[in-house]
Order: C-alpha cells, then structure tokens, then sequence
C-alpha cells in the first residue's frame, strides 16, 4: 500500500490525510485558530452582554470573555475529544489577555496546542436601555380609579406590583418588559411601556390583588417605513370601594372584601357574608375604613350582644357580637359609627387585599 507519494515531502505514505502525509499534516495543520484580538461588547448602563446576537444578564464579564473565544475559536475539522482550558485575564477593565489550551485526537494521535487572543471590552447601550433612553413605548398603562381618585398608597401599591412582575419578565429573558416614562396627575398615573404583552401581564397582577378591571385598546399612531404602527392603550380602574372600606347602602352596612367583577364583603348589620354585584352597589357611601376605625372596650358579653363604651360619649351602647368574634370582657375591638349608630367589626379573616 506504500505506492502514494506525498506532495510536500516526497516520501511513500499509506494515505493522504488532506492531501498530504500524516506528519506534514501534522505539521502544517492546527489544532485550533483564534484571532488575535476579540471584541465583547457589555451596556454601559445595566452591564447586559451581548452573544450569538442576543442581550442578555445571564453572564459575568469573566464568563462573557470566555464566550467570545469560544464563539471565535476555530477547530479542526478532523479533531475529537477535545478538551478545551480557556483562562482570561483581567489587564485593564477594558482589556482582558486569554490563554486558550486544546487537547485532542486526530486520527486517533493525541494533539495539543496553545494559542492566545485578547478581548477588548466595548461598551455600548443594550437593546433595552437605547430604546429606554429614547423614550420607545409600545402601550400606554393608565391607572384611574372608579367614580374617585387612586390614593397615593394604592398608586405606591400598584407600582410596587409593575415592578415586581416587570423585573420577573426581565429576569426570564423579556428585555421589552420596562417602563420608559411616567407621568402622575390628579386623576392617576400614565406609564410608557415597551411591551403591550407585559402591560397586559402587569393589568392582570394588579386586578388580581386589587380588584377593578382593565380594557385595552389600539389607535393609529402614525407611520414608519411605510405601515401604520399602533399603540395600544391598557385603562385599568381600580374599584370604587377597596378592601377593608366601609359602605352604606340602602339601611345596610357592609365591610367591602373585593369589588371587582362581583363584590364581597360582611353586611355588618346582620352578620352575614354578603354578595354582589358593581351595579347594585351604586349610590353606596363609603363612611369609614378598617384602618381608621376607633377602639371601644367591651364592657359585657350577653349571648350575641356586646355591651360596649362608645369611644367618644363613654356611654354604654349595646351592639350585635360580628360574626367573627373571640373577644373577652375588657378587651378592645374595633368599631364604626354608622347611620344606625354603633356598629362591631368583626376580627380580619384575611389582610390581603387590604390596603
Ligand atoms: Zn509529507
Ligand atoms: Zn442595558
């Protein structure tokens, strides 16, 4: 079989492995190729990395380093088991030297080889932070109440909920999950948001917390590169009566639970749950809130009446025992004035919906 000439040496071989015998193959071949010099690119304002065309904040700058040359470095095509050490060192922060080791089979032959490359750190704006400082906004969220305005605790609330769901999305990869302005008035809160789809994740987070309801909408908003681009518009309505508000209606009184698409709540009259709807709540008063309700001491308990000191004329008033009740003679509970006079609150079964 030694009748094959190889072209570089001269000399009789078994085969040609590229055209040429195993040891000028060896000789002329290389393991791996690395370009001298590599660039990484990071955003200079949240330090997302960019790899396989992609941003993302999955990686130190170490590890995004690592990437690079991995992504550039070129194998042979022959090579098997290779075992591949990349060591990046830090120069300048803006200048990181790599020592790359190889080991592998070609041909069954073990081959090693070390090479080096330098990656240069650019920093730039990510895809999030350029559309961010460009004010990109793909919906508008706006926050009103029904029939009142939102008060600064349940705006507090609601952008502590669009935080917390927008950072979730961002950490699970959506980098169109930001607000990119805002804007307060009187009646609510604005927000710019760079994804419709998040806006209506953020919509859906806070009705489920706080109730209300949300609808959306699209409009023209002009033309770019030759078709029309909409902007959608999410007006979400906080419920006119929150958790833990207090209302009269129709000779009832009723601690609201959740108002939404039904309304829940305690007819604190009858001590009974009681069951709604938004549409027959209208003409309700709300005439106190949980929060703020004063503390009277029972005096007595008598089967399901309470003798109680009214908090503000230290006369004795007999009231209904609520239907959750568990205090003992002495204790303080707390109590509503209310058309019909006095009225017991009864012990909170759940704070979370409450403001
Ligand atoms: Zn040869
Ligand atoms: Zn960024």
């Amino acid at each position: 079989m030694n009748d094959i000439i190889c072209p570089k040496c001269g000399e009789f071989t078994q085969g040609l492995v590229d055209g040429l015998c195993k040891d000028c193959f060896f000789k002329t071949s290389n393991l791996i190729e690395a370009p001298l010099v590599l660039y990484a690119k990071i955003c200079s304002a949240c330090g997302a990395q960019l790899t396989k065309g992609k941003w993302n904040n999955d990686y130190t700058i170490p590890e995004i380093v690592i990437q690079t040359v991995e992504d550039a470095l070129l194998i042979h095509e022959k090579a098997d088991n290779i075992e591949l050490c990349i060591e990046p060192k830090q120069m300048t922060p803006h200048l990181y030297r790599v020592s790359i080791e190889a080991n592998a089979t070609i041909m069954e032959e073990p081959v090693r080889q070390m090479t080096e490359a330098e990656v240069r750190i650019t920093r730039i704006a990510c895809d999030m932070c350029s559309r961010m400082s460009g004010n990109y906004f793909e919906a508008i969220l706006q926050i009103r109440a029904a029939s009142r305005y939102p008060t600064e605790e349940e705006k507090t609330r609601c952008m502590r909920i669009i935080n917390s769901t927008l950072e979730k999305m961002q950490n699970k990869g959506d980098r169109t999950a930001f607000i990119s302005n805002s804007a307060e008035a009187r009646d609510g809160i604005d927000l710019y948001m760079g994804s419709a789809n998040a806006t209506r994740i953020v919509c859906k987070e806070i009705v489920t917390e706080l109730g209300g309801g949300f609808a959306e909408s699209s409009s023209l908003f002009g033309r770019k590169d030759g078709k029309d681009v909409y902007r959608m518009t999410f007006s979400l309505r906080l419920p006119e009566f929150m958790a833990g508000d207090i209302v009269e209606l129709k000779g009832k009184v009723i601690e609201i639970k959740r108002f939404s698409k039904s309304v829940t709540g305690t007819d604190l009259v009858k001590g009974s749950k009681f069951n709604s709807q938004p549409d027959d709540m209208k003409g309700a008063t709300l005439i106190a809130k949980r929060s703020t309700a004063k503390k009277a001491v029972v005096v007595s308990i008598e089967k399901n009446d309470l003798m109680l000191l009214d908090p503000d004329t230290y006369e004795t008033v007999t009231v209904k025992m609520p239907l959750l009740f568990s205090a003992s003679e002495g204790d303080e509970v707390p109590v509503i004035k209310t058309s019909i006079g006095l009225v017991a609150l009864p012990e909170e079964t759940s704070r979370k919906n409450d403001i």
